[in-house]
């Protein structure tokens, strides 16, 4: 992976400050600070939204899509480190950014993305940026990617009103989801962990996400 490089607005100074931002809202783990000091958001939007990108805010990605407010991001990833996944499953890669934060910390990132423009992008800044152990593939993540199950982990970066039933069986024994569940304009954040004999579901706070649109959920 390349080094994070910027000036000004997109420096490893700005990035450092929002590490103590997020550190002052209550994300603890050392590991997904790093990460996030580490990942160059400001490649992950436009160029002119690139000065906007170490605020703690969602953006617009274009197609009536947002990267997600990085403070989400964090607090996302800290739940499912809990499980020290291998192997994680996104659904809804939009930028890519929550992807590249992953892979900083798990071996391999599967990550799927309805809106093809938006997996052809983040595919090729990937590729462009030097992560290797990211897959992006254009589809309904409703479905899972059966070809890859069981994942350690899985993460829903879009609010559906139910948990499609295939994330739940591609779930390994032992591992998390994490989604946004509720209506269109405000969900709850939860956490799905499967133990051998029960899937264990914990609420946690209010959160937006934009709509998770599938055949599956
Ligand atoms: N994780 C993203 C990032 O870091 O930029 C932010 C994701 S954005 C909030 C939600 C994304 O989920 C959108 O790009 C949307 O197209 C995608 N999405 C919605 N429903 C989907 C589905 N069924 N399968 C795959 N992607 C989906």
């Amino acid at each position: 992976m390349i080094k994070p490089q910027g000036i000004g607005m997109t420096s490893q100074r700005t990035r450092d400050r929002l590490v103590q931002r997020l550190r002052a809202e209550g994300i603890r783990k050392p590991a997904v600070l790093d990460a996030i000091g580490a990942t160059p958001r400001h490649l992950f939007v436009d160029e002119a939204l690139a000065s906007r990108a170490y605020e703690d805010t969602a953006l617009p990605i274009g197609l009536g899509q947002t990267i997600s407010q990085p403070y989400i991001v964090a607090r996302m990833t800290e739940l499912l480190l809990e499980v020290s996944p291998g192997k994680v499953l996104e659904v809804g890669t939009g930028s890519g950014y929550q992807a590249a934060v992953l892979a900083r910390l798990v071996d391999k990132v599967y990550s799927t993305e309805r809106i093809e423009e938006l997996a052809s992008q983040a595919r090729q800044r990937f590729r462009k940026l030097g992560y290797r152990n990211v897959r992006v593939q254009h589809s309904d993540g409703t479905w899972g990617w059966p070809q890859f199950a069981p994942f350690d982990a899985i993460i829903v970066t879009a609010g559906g009103e139910e948990i499609p039933q295939a994330l739940l069986e591609q779930l390994a024994v032992g591992g998390r989801l994490v989604m946004p569940l509720g209506g269109r304009t405000r969900q709850t954040l939860v956490t799905v962990t499967r133990t051998p004999t029960v899937y264990e579901r914990v609420d946690l706070e209010p959160v937006v996400f934009v709509p998770l649109i599938g055949d599956a959920g």
